[in-house]
């Protein structure tokens, strides 16, 4: 067995207000908890420091997500496991990022909360302020969202909770060999 711990990136993606920033905070803590190494980008974190300045055309969507990519890439195949945690609306960006990743690591997570419900939610406000024209190039409702064809986990967020999600997450992880059954990290007690 490896006695090294083994890079992947957990990529989240789904409109605003979905749950992304939720379940990966809940998944970091679960592996903290486990003594793995985590780092997570989380989109509007990035957006006030890596990606200051950039807005929300197309172009500056790709270049805030590849500069995700990049950084989540350094990390990872330095055996770094890697939470991001940005919109990612474009599927020809996110499958860059998985070309750049490589497919042993890229794990895509789509958090499929529906429109309707992220709009209900509207915990940060965002979605009145898209449909009154004050917020331009609002995903889902002014600007795209292109769904995962072929994501390695769904999760549903209507009917479930964040922890439960997040056990689907840990599930996956435990069946595909990043974690082993036993709780454990492969390798990291050794
Ligand atoms: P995003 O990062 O996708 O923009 P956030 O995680 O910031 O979304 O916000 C999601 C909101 O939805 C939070 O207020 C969270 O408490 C709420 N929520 C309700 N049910 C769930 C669930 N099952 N999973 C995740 N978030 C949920």
């Amino acid at each position: 067995m490896s006695t090294e711990q083994k890079g992947f990136v957990l990529w989240f993606t789904g409109l605003s207000g979905a749950g992304k920033t939720t379940i990966a905070d809940i998944v970091e803590a679960r592996l903290r908890d486990r003594g793995s190494k985590i780092e997570v980008l989380d989109g509007d974190v990035v957006r006030t420091h890596l990606s200051k300045g950039l807005g929300f055309s197309r172009e500056d969507r790709d270049t805030n997500i590849a500069r995700i990519a990049f950084v989540a890439n350094l990390l990872a195949r330095n055996e770094v496991p890697v939470i991001t945690a940005a919109i990612s609306p474009y599927r020809e960006t996110r499958d860059a990022a998985r070309e750049l990743i490589g497919d042993d690591k890229f794990i895509e997570i789509h958090v499929a909360t529906s429109l309707e419900a992220c709009e209900a939610r509207d915990t940060k406000g965002l979605y009145a302020k898209a449909r009154s024209g004050e917020i331009k190039e609002f995903t889902g409702i002014s600007d795209p969202y292109e769904e995962p064809l072929n994501p390695e986990i769904t999760i549903q967020t209507e009917g479930s909770t964040a922890d439960e999600s997040a056990d689907e997450i840990f599930a996956y992880l435990e069946a595909n060999g990043f974690l082993t059954t036993a709780g454990e990290l492969e390798g990291a007690a050794a």
